[in-house]
């Protein structure tokens, strides 16, 4: 065994604690290294945070304007639908002959020169003599065929005598009676009845038994048919058994809209016991 010389042995602890100092030195500097940039790093997280923070703050003020502009346009968009219904409504207003619902009496008629516009031919199929031409308004004319046609599926016997007739064809007609029943000519064919027909909406029925001077319509089935289905298609009878207004005419129906004629036929009214407002609010939808 060596045993070393006590110079080499105090050489060996210099280098030794020199290798040592210069070890802790590089540790201390790459700790103050690390330090300053854990610092620097830090610092940027927190800007960075603040930064994100900044942008979600900025992102929720900027989803609630959307909100809020989103709303604006739907109240908007709101307000404009109500409007362009409205004016929907007026236009078709403007465009429906306010006399279609009018109370005709012996002081209030149609002006002589009033002609209904868009009268159209009524089909031979519908006619109670076919070679004699006949008119009515064209818009309610579905709703006439469809009473024939569904009223000839239930077995039944109608068609049309009279339609649209003309202040001067009306009043030829009533001197007519004049001649053949005197001064009770009023009480078959008066004022009333004439303004019916000069609108173009009214019709007269008739069956082929009954013929043309409608004795004892009332008696036949399809009058019967008439008082419980009728309104389905828009159509009233004028002049009611027992009416105070007029001589009662089985025969003579006037259409006034399926929504008017349902409720006149469910609270069992006639449409001369209505309001003239009260009806005139069924004209924007008389066609419907
Ligand atoms: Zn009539």
């Amino acid at each position: 065994m060596h045993i070393m010389n006590a110079q080499t042995q105090k050489s060996l602890l210099t280098l030794g604690g020199v290798i040592l100092i210069g070890l802790i030195i590089l540790g201390f500097v790459k700790y103050k290294n690390l330090r300053a940039d854990n610092i620097k790093l830090t610092s940027t997280l927190s800007v960075k945070e603040e930064d994100l923070l900044k942008t979600n703050h900025e992102k929720q003020e900027l989803t609630e304007a959307l909100t809020n502009a989103n709303a604006t346009i739907e109240t908007f968009q709101g307000q404009l639908n109500g409007l362009s219904s409205t004016v929907g409504t007026l236009v078709k207003l403007k465009e429906t002959d306010p006399e279609l619902l009018k109370k005709y009496s012996k002081v209030y008629f149609l002006n002589e020169n009033y002609v209904p516009k868009g009268l159209g031919d009524i089909d031979p199929i519908y006619r109670f003599e076919k070679t004699k031409p006949l008119q009515f308004l064209e818009k309610p004319e579905p709703y006439l065929y469809r009473l024939l046609d569904d009223a000839r599926l239930a077995g039944l016997d109608l068609s049309i005598v009279s339609a649209y007739r003309s202040f001067a064809a009306q009043s030829g007609l009533k001197s007519t009676y004049k001649i053949s029943y005197g001064s009770g000519a009023n009480a078959f064919s008066a004022d009333q009845g004439y303004s019916e027909h000069q609108l173009g909406t009214a019709v007269d029925f008739t069956t082929t038994k009954v013929g043309g001077n409608f004795v004892g319509f009332d008696k036949t089935p399809e009058y019967a048919w008439l008082l419980e289905n009728a309104y389905k298609y828009g159509f009233v009878l004028s002049y009611p058994k027992g009416n105070s207004y007029y001589v009662f005419e089985p025969w003579h129906w006037r259409f006034v809209g399926v929504a008017l004629a349902t409720r006149l036929h469910e609270d069992r009214q006639n449409f001369m016991d209505l309001e003239q407002r009260q009806l005139d609010a069924y004209l924007v939808n008389i066609f419907n």
